[in-house]
Order: C-alpha cells, then structure tokens, then sequence
C-alpha cells in the first residue's frame, strides 16, 4: 500500500488556508494540510521557517485569527489545548521538577479526576513502554536528558491521546541518546498506531522516522511526500539541496 491509498480516509489532522502573522511579517502563508489517521508526518525545514509555529497552532498554543484547525473530524479551532485530543513534547522536557517520575506521570490523570486504579494502571503501562520502571521514585534532576525526554512521552501516553506532537524532542541530547530514542519512538509509533506529528530540522531523523515528509520553507511547504521520493525526486532546488539528493 502507498502512504496516499493507506491514509485515504478521514484525516486525523486538517489545517485549512492557515495564515500566522507576528507583527507584518507573516510565518504562515496560506498552508493546508492534511495528516492521515495513524501516519507519522515529519516537519521538515531550516530554522525559522514556522515549524513549531504551525505545531503550536495545531495544539492550540497560540490563538489562530486566520484558518482552521481539525483533529480527528471536529473543528477545534477555538478549543483549549486540553480539548484537541493531543499531546505534545517539547526539545525543552517541561516536567514539574519537584515531583517523582510517577507525580509527573499521573499528574494530567488526577487533574482530569480519574480513578486511582486506574492512573495507577496507566503509570505502570506507560513506564514499562518507555523503560521508566526503575525510575518511578526519582525527580527529574536525577535523570539523564534522555530519561527525561521518556517521561514527557509517557505523559502523552498515559493521556491516550490520538495525536502526538513532537517539537525537536531530541535536539538536546548527544548522538548516542538521540539514536537510541529516535529508535523507541518509531517503535511506540508501531505499537500505538495512533498519528505524530514530529518537527525537526534534522534530515536524518526525517528520512528514518518518516511516513511522510513535508518540507518547509518560509512558512510554505514546498513538498509533501514519503522519504524515498523526496530524495529521489525534490521537487525543486531548495528541497533538492535541503535534502542532500543527488543533483
Ligand atoms: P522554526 O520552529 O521552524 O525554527 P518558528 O516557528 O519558531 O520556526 O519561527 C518562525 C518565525 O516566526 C521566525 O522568524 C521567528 O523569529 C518568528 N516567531 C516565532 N514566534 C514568534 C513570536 N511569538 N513573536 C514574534 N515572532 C515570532
Ligand atoms: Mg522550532
């Protein structure tokens, strides 16, 4: 099956004609896409080109004056980040510091009021996915970047949440770590089968993790397409070059 018959159906995703602005200078142009239910779309793109501006759009972090913004067939264009059925990890990690691995885990669950039991049975799930186990009790000063990095991806997965945003979540690790996360999260994505949207500047990360790539430039994406293609056919010279595909 290609990408394009396997993700025919209703989009887990939809951006419609976005248009961002800060100030005069617009970050946006008019962008429309479309994520496929369970595809794992990677942002590809030059720093300042408005890849996490369009994520932060889709998770509701900054408000949108000019477009829509639909999450598995409903409009949320106006609905609070909490209310997309999104979660999202950031390059920066963002855990509540004094808190244990476990705190921070079924903070969100407690919060939103679920049973014990079952907070308790998610913790445990989502730490036994991501190696968090023997960390439970430790606060996030006591784990390595990586570690870190595990557990604000286990607190999008004890959320079960269908789509998964993904903001350079391996820029601030060294090559080793990055390695071997980048390897877990393709393998949670083959295990969950739910969408991701993952934004990087890195081509690597983009050519290996990848159903589809979308390259961006200047708030535009100037291609959409799996890996192999991009590099076999860019569809112009900043793709081409951005890339690294044989001239
Ligand atoms: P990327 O994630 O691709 O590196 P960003 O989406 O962060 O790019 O930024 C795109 C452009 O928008 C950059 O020129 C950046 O300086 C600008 N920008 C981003 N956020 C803001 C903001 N809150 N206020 C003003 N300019 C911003
Ligand atoms: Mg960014």
């Amino acid at each position: 099956m290609t990408p394009s018959t396997r993700f025919a159906t209703e989009p887990s995703v939809s951006v419609r004609d976005l248009r961002i602005s800060f100030g005069a200078h617009p970050v946006i142009d008019s962008l429309d896409l479309d994520i496929g239910r369970g595809e794992f779309l990677v942002l590809l793109g030059p720093s300042g080109c408005g890849k996490s501006t369009l994520l932060n759009a889709i998770a509701g972090l900054l408000d949108v004056a000019d477009g829509e913004i639909w999450i598995s067939g409903r409009n949320v264009t106006w609905a609070e980040p909490k209310d997309r059925g999104i979660g999202m990890v950031f390059q920066s990690y963002a855990l509540y510091p004094r808190m244990s691995v476990r705190q921070n885990l079924s903070f969100g669950l407690r919060v939103a009021g679920l049973p014990k039991a079952e907070i308790g049975a998610r913790v445990e799930k989502a730490a036994a996915m991501l190696q968090l186990e023997p960390l439970l009790e430790r606060k996030p000063a006591e784990l390595s970047g990586g570690q870190r990095q595990r557990v604000a991806i286990g607190r999008a997965l004890v959320r079960k949440v269908e789509v998964f945003l993904f903001d350079e979540p391996l820029s601030n690790l060294d090559a080793k770590l990055r390695n071997e996360l980048r390897i877990e999260i393709k393998k949670l994505h083959q295990q969950l089968g739910n969408t991701m949207v993952y934004v990087t500047h890195d081509q690597v990360e983009a050519m290996t993790l990848a159903d589809r790539i979308a390259v961006m430039r200047g708030g535009v994406v100037q291609q959409i397409a799996p890996p192999q293609e991009i590099y076999r056919r860019p569809a112009n010279r900043f793709v081409a070059g951005f890339i690294g595909s044989p001239a």
